[in-house]
């Protein structure tokens, strides 16, 4: 993804107010591999029960806060997340909900999904089978699990600022 400066981020959330936006806790910058990432996503250590994710919709930022639920999966199942659509032990793995975009949020209105624990599809989708005759090569399965990564965050983002 392209890099994202501090006020693009802190500008683009669709589903707070400005003051919540300003005391968002950003993750330090310098250190994001744009490159390698199809979202920027993070929790807010200070509250861990909130989550941020942020991405290029075309030309524009789109930012969205996240609230983890309170109740875990249970223990020793298997979840799947639904942005990545990769399968991990269920403690790895969260029910997040969303205030929805404008009056519908501020009137409680929320989407839920499941999405990684640590919002870090990105880094997930990079861990690849290694090479052999019988399926795509590395390159083309990251190819389309990046591909497919995106048009799922657009999903759940326009869900979100769906307004009617
Ligand atoms: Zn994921």
């Amino acid at each position: 993804m392209k890099p994202l400066s501090p006020t693009e981020i802190r500008e683009s959330f669709v589903n707070a107010s400005q003051g919540e936006s300003e005391r968002i806790p950003l993750p330090g910058l310098h250190e994001v591999l744009w490159d390698d990432r199809e979202y920027l996503g993070w929790r807010d250590p200070q509250a861990r029960q909130r989550g941020y994710l942020v991405y290029w919709r075309g030309d524009t930022p789109v930012g969205i806060v996240l609230r983890a639920s309170e109740s875990a999966l249970r223990p020793g199942i298997s979840a799947m997340c639904s942005l990545c659509r990769i399968t991990q032990p269920s403690d790895q793995v969260t029910l997040f909900s969303a205030p929805r975009a404008g009056q519908a949020g501020r009137d409680g209105s929320t989407v839920g999904t499941y999405i990684c624990d640590d919002l870090a599809c990105s880094h997930l989708i990079r861990i690849l089978p290694p090479a052999s005759d019988m399926q795509p090569s590395p390159e083309e399965i990251l190819a389309g699990r990046s591909e497919s990564l995106v048009a799922r965050v657009e999903a759940f983002t326009s869900d979100v600022m769906r307004t009617a």
